[in-house]
């Protein structure tokens, strides 16, 4: 059956990017995956064009779409837009909308990049770690929030951290079941000495690992596991936590791999639907200069392949072929180190496809 895929590739960097998996996609759909691309606005682009970061045909198309791949969306010339109308607003509004409320951010650390970490290589190499981060809930998402005056006068800002017990019961179940099929072990991520929502959320995982005999469970506060990241990241297998502990720790692993132009995510419904898209934003320091590391969005295809079209073994060559094109030395500016040939992001696509 055909596969319906929503393409949209968003701001700065995002259109190079998406132009580098598309091709991908279509050379598989040369052998035989039957897929049906459709592009969708999103971000400062769809402002421009819509005055809106989310056009309803973008939501319309996404929903009955089978999976999305995005670029990513911002930029300085939308900086100074009202809040309601940033770029960033169109895809907190989309994984809102979609309802894909589990993110999952692996750090794998491929042998051929250890030297661009900024760990000594025997701390990082061999990293494969998974971050599953709610998506759709707390702070980002929580009511009240806003910019008050006070009596006095002066202003103050507010937002709300809530989770409802069956928000953590099914983020919980998303990171028991990738825990099983890994290896075993999940830490859940919290701040339950201070911080009455994600007391709960202990409580909540603790009651979810009652039907997973099999997955180790512990606990650890975000502050430690900031530090323990950093220190020891081999110790971890899957990682579980809030939307903001999970945004800021996954950026913080995925610099323990070297770049953040390699690392994928996947952002799931809970019915298997998806959107996939690199982690890293819309670089406008390095956008239209052919210098993006497309790898990201390229192994967001390989996550896409898995997950949603299930097609393990595509997926399987998709990630070799990247593997293979770092052991050809082929590298963007972002992974560069002397010795390896520098190339752009149209290279960089081109040597994939043809490693596949
Ligand atoms: P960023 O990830 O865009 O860039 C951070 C640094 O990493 C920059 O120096 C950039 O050049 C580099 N970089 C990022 N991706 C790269 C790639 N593929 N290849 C090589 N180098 C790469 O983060 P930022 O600078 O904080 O944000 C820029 C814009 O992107 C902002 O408007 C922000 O809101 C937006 N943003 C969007 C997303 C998203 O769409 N998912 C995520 C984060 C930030």
């Amino acid at each position: 059956m055909t596969k319906k895929i929503v393409i949209l590739p968003g701001d700065g960097i995002g259109p190079e990017i998406i132009e580098e998996a598309v091709k991908l996609l279509k050379a598989l759909a040369s052998e035989g995956l039957d897929l049906e691309l459709e592009y969708g606005l999103i971000g400062g682009a769809a402002y421009d064009e819509t005055g809106t970061p989310l056009p309803d045909e973008t939501v319309a198309m996404s929903l009955t779409a089978d999976a999305i791949l995005l670029g990513a969306v911002g930029g300085y010339k939308w900086e100074s837009l009202d809040i309601s109308v940033r770029p960033e607003k169109g895809l907190l509004g989309i994984r809102s909308k979609l309802n894909l409320f589990a993110n999952l951010r692996p750090a794998i650390l491929y042998p051929q990049l250890a030297d661009a970490s900024s760990l000594k290589a025997e701390v990082v190499s061999g990293l494969d770690l998974m971050i599953v981060r709610e998506l759709t809930g707390g702070i980002y998402f929580g009511q009240p929030r806003g910019i008050r005056i006070l009596d006095n006068g002066e202003k103050e800002g507010f937002n709300t951290l809530v989770y409802k017990e069956s928000e953590i019961t099914r983020i919980g179940k998303v990171a028991f079941d990738i825990a099983q099929k890994r290896q075993g072990r999940l830490c859940s991520v919290d701040k339950a000495n201070v911080l009455e929502s994600t007391e709960l959320w202990r409580e909540t995982m603790e009651t979810v690992a009652e039907s997973y005999s099999d997955v180790e469970l512990s606990h650890m506060y975000v502050d430690n596991a900031a530090m323990q990241l950093v220190r020891a990241p081999k110790q971890f297998d899957v990682m579980v936590t809030t939307n903001m502990f999970g945004d800021i720790l996954s950026d913080c692993a995925s610099m323990l791999t070297g770049s953040i132009g390699m690392l994928p995510s996947a952002s799931l419904d809970e019915g298997g639907k998806g959107m996939y898209e690199p982690i890293h934003g819309s670089a406008p320091d390095i956008a239209g200069q052919n210098v993006a590391n497309p790898l990201a969005t390229i192994l967001s295809v390989a996550m896409m392949l898995r997950y949603t079209l299930n097609e393990p073994t595509l997926a399987d060559r998709v990630e070799a072929a990247v593997s293979k094109v770092l052991d050809q030395g082929l590298r963007t500016a972002d992974i560069y180190s002397d010795g390896m040939t520098k190339v752009g992001t149209s290279e960089m696509g081109a040597a994939v496809i043809a490693a596949l």
